[in-house]
């Protein structure tokens, strides 16, 4: 099995249920189970700064399907959830899975990239994943913990 990491976002429709029933359907994906989750975060949005804030989490599963099946699921979860794609890049939404860690490898497809490309720099990204994995290394060598220790919180904090 590979471990991987998938970071779930939402701003829309109950952001915290949103985020509570994404990590309950992970714990649905075929032949895979989740090992770990964060505790939630609110975060303040990145890009268009009229929309509500987010609610972040990050969860670590050991999973036997593949980076594109893995793709297809936690896609098929965002379109059950309501998730409705536009325009706008960064816009509001009622659920996000980006697909963070696929075990050590380095993914560059047209549909996925791994590492996502945006983990290194994202406050909720880098803080949830430090909550359940504080001595992570990237495939690329760098220490989480660095990244952290680089990167702001900018209003990031533990939900409740
Ligand atoms: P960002 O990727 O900057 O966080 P976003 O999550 O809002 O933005 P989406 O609209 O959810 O972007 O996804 C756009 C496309 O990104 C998807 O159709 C998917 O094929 C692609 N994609 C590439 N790499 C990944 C990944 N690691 N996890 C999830 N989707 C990915
Ligand atoms: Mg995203
Ligand atoms: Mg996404």
């Amino acid at each position: 099995m590979i471990t991987a990491y998938i970071a779930v976002g939402s701003n829309l429709g109950d952001p915290i249920a949103q985020a509570q029933q994404a990590i309950k359907s992970l714990e649905s994906l075929p032949n895979s189970r989740v090992i770990k989750a964060s505790s939630l975060y609110s975060s303040t949005p990145m890009g268009p700064q009229n929309q509500p804030d987010y609610i972040n989490a990050v969860v670590k599963i050991e999973t036997d399907l593949s980076p594109i099946e893995l793709l297809d699921n936690t896609q098929k979860i965002e379109n059950e959830q309501g998730r409705v794609r536009k325009e706008e890049r960064w816009g509001p939404r009622t659920l996000d899975l980006d697909i963070i860690l696929y075990g050590d490898e380095v993914i560059d497809l047209p549909r996925l990239v791994v590492p996502h490309y945006g983990m290194k720099v994202r406050e909720f990204v880098l803080y949830p994943l430090q909550e359940i994995e504080s001595n992570l290394i990237l495939p690329d060598g760098s220490a989480l913990n660095k990244l952290v220790e680089s990167v702001d919180r900018n209003g990031l904090q533990v939900w409740g």
